[in-house]
């Protein structure tokens, strides 16, 4: 039996911080690694915007719940379900993702998980562990199982080379240029051809 570990956003749903930037009208919710580095100053500069907008997890969800996932990701991954064990390995938040899962018909979701106050404020987060999703895909490997993983970003490098076969899905140009290991691929039709590819090679 192989696994197939799937990034979330840039795969399956979009961008969650960006578009929920562009829904909410909140360009400040725009800032990413790329211009804070330090991850940890980055989510609380984003959970106390989302505080100072009056923003609690109720009205969140909903945001995200209308962006859904990207155009043809539910059928994909219903094509992929009976053919393999999928797992979606992700940096995002359960809380954040719950909505999107719920119309991805539930796959299995690794992630990070977010902390609440009573009034339903967001008022921290906490990491599963660092470097999950590589982690993820040694401990598969540990279990006899074959890992084929695909994602779209620098977050993703360390998961696809940890895997018996990595394949990237619609990565920017630095990513592409950066990592020429990894096949490219632009849509699903393309990734599922490269998902049978390397199951058969692996
Ligand atoms: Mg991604």
């Amino acid at each position: 039996m192989q696994i197939v570990c799937l990034d979330l956003e840039g795969v399956l749903v979009p961008e969650i911080w960006i578009e929920f930037a562009e829904r909410t009208g909140i360009p400040e919710l725009r800032r990413t690694t790329r211009e804070e580095p330090n991850y940890d100053v980055l989510m609380q500069y984003r959970l106390g915007i989302l505080k100072q907008h009056g923003l609690g997890l109720p009205d969140i969800q909903k945001v995200i719940a209308e962006m859904g996932p990207l155009p043809g990701a539910k059928e994909f991954v219903e094509w992929l379900r009976p053919r393999f064990q999928v797992v979606i390995l992700s940096d995002t938040f359960y809380e954040f993702a719950m909505p999107l899962m719920q119309q991805l018909g539930f796959p299995t979701l690794f992630c990070h998980k977010l902390e609440a106050d009573a009034q339903g404020f967001l008022v921290n987060y906490h990491l599963r562990m660092p470097n999950q999703k590589q982690e993820a895909v040694k401990r598969f490997k540990e279990l006899n199982f074959k890992v084929i993983a695909s994602g779209d970003s620098y977050n993703d490098t360390t998961m696809l080379g940890e895997a018996h076969a990595g394949i990237l899905f619609c990565p920017p140009e630095n990513v592409i240029r950066e990592f020429p290991q990894f096949p490219v691929v632009k849509d699903y039709e393309a990734l599922k051809g490269e998902i049978l590819k390397a199951s058969e090679r692996i």
